[in-house]
């Protein structure tokens, strides 16, 4: 039936009181990227339909499902928060997918107690997921009855117009020219995304002629704005102002993400040696070995005759279970802080979300394809739209849709991902997408070549991240090369050799094995104490977030931990962990360390890091609200908790506790009366040592009345570079601006060391700082003892402290303090002591 496109009024589906979508206990319902709409907090048990329609889609649990009203609005109706975890338990569907219902006809029964018991909340949304054609108006206010009036729907005026529309939707725009290198690409259209999610406004981007919500990625993308484009943007809603602001923002902040990638050079096939292939550099290195060729998944010709249901079921579990991995690989990227591996999977699972890809999957299964087919050809139709703007960026993203239209038909098909890779393999293949370059990469692949690909693709910068070489652009003649021959990538210089000889072969290994000699030497003498030549010891100790990396950490010869993040043991899971699941945590990340010294922080979570369990109030400026300690304010509990389970660990005196995000010492005093108190319940003759991260300027200043009562303190680097410098830590654009080398944070460290000379104490640097070879005699100079590092580098920073003279060290570093900029002070350190 056409779409009337008649104003229309919704009658309350649910009786209780209504609540404003933004008081909703969920972020992504309360930030409107569902759309526009209203809450009701439900005193009854059955959802009625709040308007004639037809149901276009019903959750495989029954928790929620959407109607298309005459008009063509889509109303979503979802039963409580996060009742997908019930999987369908205590749901009975009165209506089924595909029918046409008549107002107040009930749809589906639920269980009030059981969702009211195992639920995060029984607040149901009524949700307007086509909010950029029609608006809505809220009637009822304070409480409803089923089938009383809820809200009114209309179709939006195509002319969008500047400023007020009615007294209560306001629509705002402004133009700005696209600063984002390369354009709106992937990464910037997650960050605008991201912006846009942030507020219940609902925002557009507008270009030429064409047009898209700003919480598609796909849209946005689709739209092919390039570098110093003028887009429009507009915002409708009531915080449409400060939407606009931040979108406008965001649009004209640069994405620096080529920073250190290669020059992308055209491959030079025309004058090209025999048997040799020249592509494009996207990670550089030299090896040799033989070629594995691995190739994606083809369908066979689909039956048709499907039933819809079953297919838009397996379809939606197949999305769910590539989410979760998705979500894994994310975790495990910001538990290492590998911000660009974060990014690119972030943007994948928003891509995964993306309503215009599932809404063309959907529809293609209700005219009966399989789910395989019909999400295959939803993600080419998309490729189609990338490539076809004929831009390079936007073609390499294509790829990024390449990777979750295999990863989805994986899932589908139930085919385990697995293959047996010939020891350090050199991977061939058309393109590979960062899901198989992880797997690669896990599976010790030694390089590898692409007939496609870009130098600034997704992969290209994973690669790169993981020191493997590889080598993009190479054309179809790389797919033709036999499986195991014997090869030379030359990635450096942009060339796959095919037939090399035995002299190449040996040149190739002789290189990697002069590298691999440095290395060795430095793991060799990696488990010896790193003294200076002029006799002054540095511990070098290992940053870990488990007793795996613990393990890790010894056998690569770290002294001991410096620092613990014990966040590990929180996030990622629905409800605490008890005390003794903590001692047993902490106790295995001892036992792993030998008979080393083991620093463990206290939970710094609060701010951006939050738990599920642990709902804290939303802030305006999380990282400058309740994180780390001052967390203990609102829940001390938690932290009793957690020093009872660090109290009980053996031996006690390898044990030592730091507390994050101290700004003052009453703080210490406060929690180290308290862990005296728990010492003598637990009837325990001494504490363990306390100590206190500097990473709040206010604490460096503090550094010596700190020190007093401290037994050491340890400088994260990360945070007080952010909050000396006024820049976010994560943010995108000023990622090479928030340099610790700075002379400001130098002149920090000095006092903090200075402080706690004047009372014996030692300082140590946790934060990323210390694992930054540049930085080293810096460190040393300017008084730190203890460098708590990645364990990979544990060699590599002894090896470093071995060849300084702290003395000197001292000398040079108090001139660094004068100098202009983050940037002079590397120069000068360089100059100082050459990095060969
Ligand atoms: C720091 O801020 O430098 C630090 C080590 O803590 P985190 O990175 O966990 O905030
Ligand atoms: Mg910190």
């Amino acid at each position: 039936m056409p779409n009337n496109n008649n104003p229309l009024t919704l009658s309350a589906p649910l009786s209780g009181p209504v609540l404003a979508l933004n008081s909703v206990p969920d972020e992504v319902f309360a930030s409107g990227a569902m759309g526009d709409g209203i809450a009701i907090d439900p005193l009854n048990d059955c959802l009625h339909a709040p308007c004639d329609g037809v149901i276009i889609h019903v959750a495989r649990t029954g928790h929620a499902l959407t109607i298309r009203a005459d008009n063509g609005a889509e109303v979503l109706m979802h039963v409580g928060i996060d009742t997908v975890e019930l999987n369908g338990e205590g749901f009975a569907l009165l209506a089924k997918d595909g029918a046409r219902v008549s107002e107040g006809q009930p749809l589906v029964q639920f269980d009030l107690d059981r969702i009211a018991r195992q639920c995060k909340s029984l607040v149901s949304l009524i949700i307007l997921t086509n909010s950029d054609r029609f608006e809505l108006q809220p009637i009822a206010s304070k409480t409803v009855k089923l089938g009383e009036s809820l809200m009114r729907i209309a179709l939006r005026t195509s002319a969008p117009v500047q400023t007020a529309v009615d007294n209560s939707v306001t629509q705002v725009s402004a133009t700005v020219r696209i600063t984002h290198r390369g354009g709106l690409h992937a990464r910037p259209a997650a960050l605008i995304r991201k912006t846009a999610q942030g507020f219940s406004s609902q925002s557009q981007l507008h270009f030429g002629d064409k047009t898209a919500a700003c919480d598609s990625l796909i849209g946005l993308m689709g739209l092919g704005i390039g570098e110093g484009d003028e887009v429009r943007v507009t915002s409708r809603g009531k915080d449409c102002e400060a939407a606009l602001q931040a979108l406008v923002a965001a649009l004209s902040v640069t994405i620096q993400e080529e920073q250190h990638a290669p020059v992308i050079a055209t491959p030079r096939r025309a004058n090209t040696e025999a048997n040799v292939l020249q592509g494009v550099c996207a990670a550089p290195g030299l090896v040799c070995g033989p070629l594995f060729r691995m190739t994606g998944i083809e369908l066979p010709q689909d039956s048709g005759n499907h039933s819809v249901d079953e297919q838009l079921q397996r379809l939606d579990a197949a999305l769910e279970q590539v989410r979760g991995e998705i979500r894994n690989t994310l975790d495990q990227a910001r538990q290492r802080k590998n911000v660009e591996e974060e990014e690119i999977f972030a943007a994948h699972l928003a891509l995964l979300e993306d309503p215009a890809l599932l809404d063309a999957a959907t529809a293609t299964i209700e005219q009966g394809s399989a789910a395989t087919h019909a999400w295959r050809d939803a993600i080419q139709a998309q490729c189609a739209v990338l490539l076809a703007l004929g831009k390079p960026l936007f073609a390499e993203r294509a790829n990024d849709l390449r990777d979750l239209q295999q990863r989805v038909l994986r899932a589908l098909l139930g085919e385990a991902w697995h293959f047996e890779l010939p020891a350090g393999a050199i991977v061939s293949a058309h393109e590979l997408t960062p899901s198989d370059l992880l797997q690669l990469s896990a599976q010790q692949a030694a390089g590898i070549c692409m007939a496609e690909g870009g130098a600034t693709s997704h992969v290209a910068i994973l690669a790169r991240g993981k020191g493997l070489p590889c080598l993009v652009a190479l054309g179809s003649e790389v797919l033709d090369v036999p499986q195991g021959q014997r090869v030379v990538l030359d990635a450096s210089n942009g060339r796959l050799e095919l037939a090399p000889s035995e002299a190449r072969h040996a040149e190739v290994h002789q290189t990697r094995e002069t590298q691999k000699q440095r290395r060795q030497q430095q793991q060799t003498q990696a488990r010896q104490p790193a003294l200076t030549t002029d006799g002054v010891t540095v511990e070098v100790a290992a940053n870990v977030a488990s007793s795996a990396e613990a393990q890790m950490a010894f056998d690569n010869g770290a002294d001991g931990v410096g620092l613990l993040r014990t966040e590990f043991l929180f996030v990622d899971r629905r409800t605490a962990p008890d005390e003794q699941e903590q001692r047993q945590a902490y106790q295995a990340v001892l036992d792993a360390m030998g008979d080393k010294s083991v620093i463990i922080r206290t939970i710094d979570v609060g701010g951006d890091k939050q738990l599920d369990y642990l709902p804290l109030p939303v802030e305006a400026n999380p990282v400058l609200g309740l994180r780390g300690i001052r967390m203990a304010q609102v829940r001390p509990e938690l932290l009793d908790q957690q020093l009872r389970a660090l109290l009980q660990v053996s031996p006690l005196a390898r044990c030592r506790i730091l507390l994050p995000m101290v700004s003052e010492v009453d703080e210490l005093l406060q929690i180290r009366q308290r862990l005296d108190e728990l010492c003598v319940e637990l009837e325990l003759t001494q504490r363990p040592e306390l100590g206190v991260m500097i990473e709040v300027p206010a604490a460096a200043l503090m550094a010596e009345q700190l020190a007093k009562h401290a037994d050491f303190l340890s400088i994260g680097t990360n945070d007080l570079s952010q909050y000396t410098l006024a820049m976010d830590r994560d943010h995108a654009g000023l990622a090479a601006r928030v340099d610790a080398l700075h002379p400001a944070l130098l002149r920090l460290i000095a006092q903090t060391c200075a402080g706690a000379a004047k009372h014996g104490r030692w300082v140590g640097v946790c934060g990323a700082l210390a694992s930054d070879p540049l930085a080293t005699p810096v460190l040393v100079g300017l008084g730190v003892s203890e460098l708590s590092v990645s364990a990979p580098q544990i060699g590599e920073i002894k090896d470093r402290v071995r060849h300084l003279d702290a003395a000197q060290c001292r000398q040079l570093s108090l001139e660094l303090l004068d100098l202009s900029s983050a940037k002079a002070v590397r120069q000068a350190c360089q100059h100082h002591w050459p990095l060969s």
